[in-house]
């Protein structure tokens, strides 16, 4: 350091948590929109944003906050009127009890699960992921100084949890177990034998079980299963949840944590120095979504039920692909081996090709590399044509090599 070259402030120890390899996951998506924007014909079937309009029961509710003057600071762990809807409607799902004090609002699932390792996991801690594992899990994993280890899922178990191969990687370094029922990107649904076994576990070993529900009402087969719900659950499970995918609230960015009875303080701490207060009128809404019947939550499953119908059905008939049926969420996962190419080199060219925007199977994991993640986010005549597209995709490529 000399006098005239002083040294830049310090950021980077921290910032650079965030970034890494999936931090790119999002590239061919963020392509696709950029080529939409300028007029090009794009099928976009990436992020997970289904094209559903919120329940009108829900937007009139904000509005009527709005216009009420609902525009000032809530208490720091969410409305009680909120705290006290999701309570009920997570007890009710259940069958347990919930207090409103073990609930805390947040911004969305996001949020809250970056919240919720801040407050388990520091530097030298691990947390095991379930790979295939959503995007932002390493990210989420590092944001107090832990890493997340990866435990890789069989695709011929169905993405099934291997109680015994998670096990083996616990070591005293183990926080915590992230997982994420239905799946993202694999749509398996946990069967309740393989989640007893993970509480089970954590209890043993005195680690945290975080489980990620957001896509709770997307199910095909098979039942939503929450830790809540099993012997020993409620006291070793840390569960997230959101408006978005359930109600179509993807933009509203309203989420909860359900805690462990005397740990939810944390939580409502932390809201405090990171949030200050989540906005007024939208958990006004959220407590209209929240004690709605589920009659559209229902009617959109059904929709979500025929586009996976549909675009399975497509793509399984398409030589060189290997497709995973989901059972639940809005994603499937298709193995591209075959094609000799791997899914971030497939993903560019079938946008720039075809038009169709996919998401890299690198997004979930190393093993995953020779997969892309395909969205049933779109209507079904939509989905047909990106089948074609795919189709003479596919062709096209087995032609040229040969
Ligand atoms: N978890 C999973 C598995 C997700 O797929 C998403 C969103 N794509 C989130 C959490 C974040 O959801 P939210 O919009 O509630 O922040």
């Amino acid at each position: 350091m000399t006098h005239d070259q002083p040294a830049a402030p310090r950021v980077l120890t921290a910032a650079g948590r965030f970034s890494g390899p999936r931090s790119r996951a999002w590239d061919v998506t963020d392509r696709a929109a950029k080529l939409a924007a300028a007029g090009a014909d794009i099928i976009q079937l990436g992020i997970g944003d289904p094209d559903f309009d919120t329940p009108a029961a829900i937007s009139e509710a904000a509005v009527a906050a709005l216009q009420a003057g609902r525009t000032h600071y809530s208490p720091f762990a969410g409305e009680p009127a909120l705290r006290e809807a999701i309570a009920r409607r997570t007890s009710e799902q259940h069958g347990v009890e919930v207090s409103p004090d073990q609930v805390v609002v947040f911004p969305g699932a996001q949020c809250a699960l970056f919240a919720i390792m801040l407050c388990l996991a520091e530097a030298g801690d691990h947390i095991i992921l379930l790979e295939p594992a959503y995007t932002t899990y390493d990210a989420v994993a590092q944001s107090g100084g832990g890493r997340g280890v990866r435990v890789p899922l069989a695709a011929d178990n169905g993405f099934q949890p291997d109680v015994r191969r998670v096990e083996a990687a616990i070591t005293e370094k183990t926080r915590a177990i992230l997982m994420n029922t239905p799946g993202n990107p694999s749509g398996t649904v946990f069967d309740a034998a393989a989640l007893q076994g993970l509480v089970d576990l954590c209890r043993r070993h005195g680690i945290w079980l975080v489980s990620d529900e957001v896509y709770w009402s997307l199910v095909y087969e098979g039942r939503h299963v929450s830790p809540l719900a099993l012997s020993g659950g409620a006291e070793v499970s840390f569960v997230v949840n959101s408006l978005s995918k359930s109600h179509a609230m993807t933009g509203w960015r309203l989420g909860w944590t359900i805690a462990p009875r005397d740990l939810a303080h944390h939580l409502g701490d932390l809201a405090q120095g990171l949030l200050f207060g989540v906005t007024q009128f939208v958990q006004d809404a959220a407590v209209v979504a929240l004690t709605q019947d589920l009659t559209e939550v229902e009617a959109m499953r059904e929709i979500f039920r025929q586009r996976r119908d549909a675009l399975c059905a497509g793509l399984a008939a398409i030589p060189g692909l290997e497709i995973h049926q989901p059972s639940g969420g809005m994603f499937l996962l298709v193995d591209i081996g075959d094609l000799g190419c791997d899914g971030e080199v497939f993903a560019n060219a079938l946008l720039d090709e075809a038009g169709v925007a996919v998401v890299p199977g690198f997004a979930f994991g190393d093993s995953l590399r020779h997969c892309v993640r395909i969205g049933f986010l779109r209507d079904v005549e939509v989905l047909e044509e990106a089948v074609r597209r795919i189709a003479a995709f596919v062709a096209s490529r087995a032609t040229a090599k040969g």
